[in-house]
């Protein structure tokens, strides 16, 4: 049985708030750089530089990013991230050492950003949202996320969440990633690996908690059984128009599925890319 709604009648919503907060464009040129971000209406739209530091600065970021990060997470609170598990985490993980070292001075500007292959790390907001509507009112203990990318939103997760797994299409990607988490915060906290998520991690489900950083036009349904009951999956779905999707296994065959923000993220791909 799928039932579905418009409005989050999970027992408990969402306690989110949608406060009109602006998201950064980056000006024409930049599609992708807009990609694993929220869309907001009119009112948003313009850059949000608040907490950028000119490229002069950024040989210091290593001694400033306390800072940034702090800068940060008061946003992500402003704009109604309210779960201190996930505002620890982002405030623990250096996101400039995810992207590459030019971009290093904007990373921790409210945005997605390029990390080679035509993908992104996800927006700040969109990580904190995501792994906030996961865990509300539970502790997961064995998350899976599909779509690593650089493998920022798994290094966040393992800050709080003793068993994540994540799942890299393109091998370039799995490569950056690897490499990235294998010092820091994150270090030998992510079972990470090259393939297919669109098949989950069959092995190793049931998952307390599954995140999708890509958009199908379809979620998987492959995806919804390797939940674990009471567990919640939260992924981006559509093609020309995403919208954040939430589902939560209430039974051996049933689920409630929620429709939450408006996003605009890279696609889900079938199959690996060497
Ligand atoms: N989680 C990242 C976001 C990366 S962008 C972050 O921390 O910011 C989304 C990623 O999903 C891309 O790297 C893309 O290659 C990957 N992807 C797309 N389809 C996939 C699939 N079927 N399996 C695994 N990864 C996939």
């Amino acid at each position: 049985m799928m039932n579905k709604s418009r409005h989050p009648p999970l027992g408990q919503p969402p306690r989110i708030s949608r406060s009109p907060v602006r998201s950064s464009t980056l000006g024409p040129g930049y599609s992708v750089a807009n990609s694993n971000t929220r869309i907001l209406g009119p009112q948003g739209g313009t850059a949000t530089l608040s907490s950028a530091v000119p490229p002069a600065a950024s040989a210091n970021l290593g001694l400033n990013s306390d800072r940034l990060r702090t800068q940060m997470v008061r946003r992500l609170r402003e704009q109604g991230i309210s779960d201190d598990r996930v505002l620890a985490a982002m405030q623990a993980v250096a996101r400039h050492d995810f992207v590459d070292q030019g971009l290093a001075s904007r990373a921790y500007e409210d945005a997605a950003l390029p990390i080679g292959y035509g993908q992104t790390i996800s927006q700040p907001w969109v990580v904190a949202y995501m792994l906030a509507v996961m865990a509300q009112d539970r502790t997961p203990q064995r998350v899976l996320e599909i779509g690593a990318g650089c493998g920022y939103q798994s290094a966040v997760l393992a800050q709080f969440v003793p068993e994540v797994y994540a799942v890299e299409r393109i091998r370039g990607l799995y490569d950056q990633a690897r490499l990235n988490l294998s010092h820091g915060r994150a270090r030998g906290r992510v079972r990470l690996s090259f393939g297919d998520g669109m098949r989950g991690l069959e092995h190793r489900a049931p998952f307390d908690g599954i995140v999708v950083a890509a958009a199908g036009v379809k979620i998987p349904e492959v995806l919804l059984h390797q939940l674990a009951v009471g567990a919640r999956l939260i992924a981006p779905e559509g093609a020309a128009h995403q919208r954040l999707i939430l589902f939560e296994r209430t039974g051996p065959a049933s689920w409630h599925r929620v429709e939450l923000e408006d996003v605009r993220f890279v696609p889900l791909r079938p199959g690996t890319q060497a």
